[in-house]
């Protein structure tokens, strides 16, 4: 390669024609704005304080950098102004226990072959729909050690898309794979059941943490459930083992559990998340776990302890025997079919009898005082929505989790801190709350839901990193996908 010399005045000419295409394009910036001030809506910060009515916020780039009251703001110059009067703005929701990627939502089936990153993108879009910012996949598809000097080779598509902002989208962050007694973890369908590790031996359960550590998980899921009697599961020794083996990494454990006694061990153990009410076998939350849960806060032992109760289908059954208003919601006919959800929720729930709708009611109201007894000692209940099986509506869940917390006590502003704040904090997303510095997540409602919580649902826009979701591009994607999956199997039966 040899140098060109250029002539001075050749020079000089093109330094002219780049500085004024420069100048040209700078003009064309400073037409744009540099912020955007959201004006006149009440807005629920996130924080569980009273809202601000007639507030005023201002987005700048993917932040909020200032919340306040409407005329209390110092407004940039060139700032865009968007008018939210009778509006109400709440952060976006944040789910702690998504099982997201292995559904295929249009056919109604699960598959590991599903996992890729368009599918998993597609259902971070419909949680987006939704108004939920971010969630954290639980017992995620990912390579890992078989235990036995080999890899599954299930590839990296969870810690790939971990990385990345895509516009539309919620965030996505993953907990890993998860550690189980082989075959008892995720039970239903078989695209999960062994994806965690299957360890059976102390050995086994510290080499397998060691291998989780390195693709640095959220925290580190177990299961411990004998699933009524009918496999083995984590013994004591075996969890122990994993906790503290997790501990000396600084990795948290999350724990989905079932009886009171291994809900006091695994407290004892250190153990940080349950991912449904630690006790929810039919017994009752009894004042020894009680006091070894203000045992660890008082001594400062791990003390930020959490559940996702994940009531929402056990509250959905509760009103079986009838037609439930949220069946007919407009939202949920966005993202579903009308004939899936007339599948999934609409005969299942017109079917039940009133003894089944007893049981039901009773198994919930004692979960839910489970819960909120734990609560009142000092755990924190936090949304997620165990989006694992098919009937399991992706997004449209973490609506119905809202609900259903108030339904087992929370107030509406408390359950909404339950779904921005406080599993914002718990995964380390700098979201959650209206305030500066935060990410600008934010939903706009035509109505108010501290004043009923299902108002939550009735959605204006929603707002991820500053940028206003194309909700009507999704839906149009959506739509024309269930009118291509409908023609495909009129086509099938015409040819059976
Ligand atoms: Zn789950």
């Amino acid at each position: 390669m040899h140098r060109v010399r250029m002539p001075l005045y050749l020079l000089a000419l093109t330094f002219l024609m780049l500085s004024s295409a420069w100048l040209w394009r700078l003009d064309g910036q400073t037409a744009q704005p540099t912020a955007t001030v959201f004006e006149g809506a009440r807005l629920i910060t996130g924080d569980g304080s009273s809202p601000i009515e007639n507030s005023a916020f201002i987005v700048s780039g993917d932040k909020f950098t200032q919340v306040g009251r409407r005329g209390e703001l110092r407004i940039p110059a060139g700032a865009a102004h968007v008018d939210l009067t009778g509006k109400t703005v709440m952060p976006a929701l944040i789910d702690l226990h998504g099982h997201i990627g292995f559904q295929n939502v249009m056919q109604g089936t699960m598959s590991k072959a599903f996992y890729t990153r368009e599918n998993l993108i597609d259902h971070l879009e419909r949680l987006a729909y939704n108004g939920v910012g971010a969630t954290v996949g639980v017992g995620d598809l990912e390579d890992r050690s078989d235990l036995r000097g080999g890899r599954t080779n299930w590839g990296d598509v969870p810690l790939q898309v971990r990385k990345e902002v895509i516009p539309n989208a919620a965030l996505f962050r993953t907990a890993g794979t998860g550690i189980a007694w082989p075959g008892s973890g995720p039970q239903g369908d078989p695209s999960r059941v062994d994806v965690p590790y299957p360890v059976s031996t102390v050995e086994e359960a510290r080499a397998a943490v060691q291998d989780y550590v390195r693709m640095k998980p959220e925290f580190i899921k177990i299961w411990v459930d004998d699933r009524g009697g009918t496999k083995k599961t984590l013994t004591p020794p075996l969890y122990r083992a994993i906790a503290e083996e997790a501990h000396k990494y600084n990795v948290p454990v999350g724990v989905h559990n079932v009886t009171l006694a291994n809900a006091k061990e695994l407290m004892r153990a250190g153990v940080e998340g349950w991912l449904h009410v630690p006790v929810r076998g039919g017994e009752a939350v009894d004042d020894e776990l009680i006091a070894v849960v203000k045992q660890r806060i008082a001594r400062n032992d791990r003390p930020k302890m959490w559940m996702t109760p994940a009531l929402i289908t056990a509250w959905m059954d509760t009103q079986g025997g009838k037609r439930p208003p949220w069946l007919d919601d407009p939202l949920l006919r966005d993202t579903y079919s009308p004939g899936q959800i007339e599948e999934y929720w609409g005969r299942p729930l017109a079917k039940m009898t009133p003894e089944q709708v007893e049981r039901v009611r009773r198994d919930f109201e004692l979960q839910a005082s489970n819960a909120m007894k734990l609560r009142a000692a000092g755990m924190r209940i936090v949304s997620g929505t165990d989006t694992g099986q098919t009937r399991f509506l992706i997004g449209y869940f973490n609506q119905l989790d809202l609900e259903s917390m108030v339904a087992m006590g929370l107030t509406p502003s408390e359950a909404i801190v339950a779904a921005t704040r406080d599993p914002a904090e718990i995964a380390r997303i700098n979201a959650g709350l209206v305030r500066a510095g935060k990410s600008a997540d934010f939903i706009v409602l035509d109505a108010n839901p501290l004043e009923k919580i299902g108002n939550s649902r009735r959605i204006n826009q929603v707002y991820l990193r500053g940028q206003k979701v194309d909700r009507s591009a999704l839906n149009a994607k959506w739509l024309a996908e269930q009118n291509h999956a409908t023609k495909s199997s009129l086509n099938n039966s015409k040819q059976k």
